[in-house]
């Protein structure tokens, strides 16, 4: 809440955040429209300024004030033409605002040295600086203490000359700036508003672009913690095999499959023998590396298709879809051969790494892995009992 209200701190008298990052953020993401707008604005104001030149032909007709007055509105409308274009191409408004000042004192100046040309029709000219006045403050936008000082400067000068040229008498002076200062204040406050307002808006929709941005990192964070979890849960830590349950889940969808395509499901059960002894000669780190070689042995030698999983300790399980007996004796001495040959590491040459593999074949209306499993396991202890480094086949499965 304290970090919103920073945020929100607008300065009341020049309508600018108090923080000064924050201003030059603001200016830099309306840098483009402000120097368009401003552009635009100088070039009505000024064609504007320009046209009067046909008031002034009524009024004098080809007299020398006239030809004054042309000349200086010329002067005027060209410079503001060349800023205008100038402000359109490098007008950067929040380092070079003196560039936007400029004009509008230009125009200022021009709007004051009416008065002595033609003092006879002050009173429409009260009316142009009130107009221009206003334009000053709300037709250049975001820069009220730049409006601020050309506008003062505009009634001040024009209340000047119309007390040293026109000779108006003091009360009318006093209406003419009581008159001005009321437009000050109204435009001026009317730009206040509009900066503050401006300025509120930015920060809520970088506050919300703040919000969104933490919420895209705390949903890729949470999608990592999501995925490490489901690795955690899906992979044995050791060998990078699937987990007991993954298996499981795995291997029923694929018992499944075939059952209803009717297609032979064999299942292994591999035993590593006398793997105590392995932990026991040459330590637990040297049984981990056995068991993470023979678990690389089970990945490059069986299909994609099939599906291992680390049962338990050294144990370790697959399931072969689509494979009949004869081709599941076949895959599993292959196996027992491979981890037979398997390179072992250095000082434990004495070793003969074996398994033993328990084969059993689901029945054709078979739908229960569990029992599958045992079956399996079951005849894997038959291949222990009949002296391990062998491939046992399921009685009901030859
Ligand atoms: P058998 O031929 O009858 O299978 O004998 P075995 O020694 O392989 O079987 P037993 O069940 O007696 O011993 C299995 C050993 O495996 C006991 C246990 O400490 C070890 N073991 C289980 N999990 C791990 C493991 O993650 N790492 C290591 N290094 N050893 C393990
Ligand atoms: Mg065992
Ligand atoms: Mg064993």
């Amino acid at each position: 809440m304290s970090s919103l209200k920073t945020q929100h701190h607008v300065h009341w008298f020049t309508g600018q955040f108090g923080e000064h990052s924050r201003e030059s953020m603001y200016r830099k993401s309306i840098k483009t429209r402000v120097r368009f707008e401003s552009c635009l604005s100088l070039v009505l104001v000024s064609l504007i300024f320009g046209m009067f030149a046909i008031t002034d032909y009524h009024l004098l007709g080809l007299s020398r004030e006239y030809y004054l007055l042309v000349t200086m509105r010329i002067v005027v409308v060209s410079l503001c033409l060349f800023l205008a274009f100038i402000i359109g191409r490098w007008g950067c408004y929040s380092r070079k605002a003196w560039l936007h000042a400029l004009p509008l004192w230009i125009l200022a100046t021009g709007i004051i040295l009416i008065v002595p040309l033609r003092p006879e029709s002050l009173f429409t000219q009260v009316t142009a600086v009130v107009v221009a006045t206003m334009a000053f403050y709300l037709l250049i936008p975001n820069l009220l203490i730049v409006a601020m000082f050309a506008s003062l400067y505009l009634s001040m000068g024009f209340l000047v000359s119309a007390v040293l040229f026109a000779e108006i008498a003091p009360v009318v002076t006093l209406r003419i700036a009581l008159l001005l200062i009321m437009t000050n204040v109204v435009g001026f406050c009317a730009l206040l508003r509009l900066e503050i307002l401006q300025r509120k808006q930015f920060a809520l929709l970088q506050e919300e672009r703040d919000q969104n941005r933490l919420l895209l990192k705390e949903i890729a964070h949470r999608k990592s913690l999501e995925a490490q979890l489901r690795m955690v849960a899906e992979r044995d830590a050791l060998t990078g095999l699937d987990s007991r349950s993954h298996f499981m889940k795995r291997a029923k969808a694929l018992l499944q499959r075939s059952r209803l395509e009717k297609v032979p499901f064999s299942l292994f059960m591999i035993d590593v023998d006398h793997f105590k002894s392995i932990n026991d000669t040459w330590g637990h780190t040297h049984g981990d590396w056995v068991l993470t070689k023979i678990a690389e042995v089970c990945a490059q030698s069986l299909r994609p298709t099939d599906v291992i999983g680390r049962f338990g300790g050294e144990e370790f399980v697959v399931a072969l879809p689509d494979t009949s007996p004869k081709d599941a004796q076949i895959v599993a001495e292959r196996l027992k051969k491979e981890v037979a040959t398997l390179p072992l590491k250095e000082g434990m040459s004495g070793l003969c790494l074996s398994v033993t593999i328990g084969i059993a074949l689901a029945h054709p209306e078979e739908g229960d892995l569990e029992s599958l499993i045992t079956r399996a396991d079951q005849t894997l202890y038959v291949g222990k009992r009949n002296g391990r480094n062998r491939v046992e086949m399921s009685r009901d499965s030859c």
